[in-house]
């Protein structure tokens, strides 16, 4: 079983970026479970044709009880597992705790044995790695990363902390990080810029993924541009990653 982390600054592309790996490996005939651990929820939305899956915190929240089996997630588009962690109350309470909170409940319930994935994807929310944002690449939940980024600035530092952080956890046997996902944002020297960086970390650019309209048509359809049409130039390149992501040594 493979188990991976894609972090990268807020905003950047991870969940559209997972979503789509995510709906490429099903349609490669792997089994996969994608869990959302961000409090907004809406890493598997296009997988589930916009129509969420109630986030393990919420379900608590709400019923004041722990879920079964059934209320963890949902499948998705090519069988994908949708799991969303949730988080506490805006305002109240720490968001990370919600992540540990869903990996235990993962764990009681023993849903990765039961679903047997060939495929884990952790979502997460990430320009801070610190304690419960952590988790995903602690104790042996993901242990590999990679981050998605843009040539612009911000996104550069935000990849720049992760690497690096992921690189203070390694001498524990966490994660490590195994190459950036470019997402372009159309900026000047794009390429150059990421390439400089990855030269600088020592990390592949293992996929320079275009800014496209059709992702915002097929999100609001609710589905990824893999679903809608995995021959279409940006699909191939989706499923492309994926291929390579499965190439890269556990
Ligand atoms: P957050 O940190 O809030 O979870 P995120 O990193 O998961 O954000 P997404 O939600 O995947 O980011 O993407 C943010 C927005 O950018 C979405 O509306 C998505 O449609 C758009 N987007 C992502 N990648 C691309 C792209 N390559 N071309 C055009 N739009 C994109
Ligand atoms: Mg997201």
């Amino acid at each position: 079983m493979r188990k991976i982390a894609i972090y990268g600054k807020g905003g950047i592309g991870k969940s559209t970026t997972s979503a789509n790996i995510s709906a490429a490996l099903a349609l490669m005939g792997k089994k996969v479970i994608q869990i959302g651990c961000d409090p907004k929820a809406d890493s598997t939305l296009n997988l589930l044709h916009g129509e969420p899956v109630m986030p393990v915190m919420d379900y608590y929240r709400e019923f004041d009880d722990e879920p079964d089996f059934e209320h963890v997630g949902r499948e998705g588009f090519g069988g994908v597992f949708c799991i969303e962690t949730g988080g506490p109350t805006p305002g109240l309470g720490c968001a990370g705790r919600g992540i540990i909170a869903t990996f235990d409940l993962l764990e009681d319930l023993e849903v990765f044995d039961r679903i047997n994935p060939d495929v884990v994807i952790y979502d997460v929310l990430g320009d801070v790695v610190c304690g419960g944002f952590a988790a995903p690449i602690r104790e042996g939940y993901a242990n590999e990363v990679f981050i998605v980024t843009s040539g612009e600035k911000m996104s550069l530092y935000a990849a720049n902390n992760i690497s690096r952080a992921v690189e203070n956890f390694q001498d524990r046997g966490y994660a490590q990080v195994k190459g950036l996902i470019l997402n372009r944002r159309n900026i000047e020297d794009e390429r150059e810029k990421v390439d400089e960086f990855a030269a600088k970390r020592g990390l592949p650019v293992i996929a320079d993924i275009p800014r496209s309209k059709e992702i915002q048509r097929c999100e609001e359809l609710g589905m990824t541009v893999v679903e809608d049409n995995p021959d279409a130039p940006l699909s191939r390149i989706y499923i492309q990653l994926a291929k390579d992501l499965l190439k890269e040594e556990g």
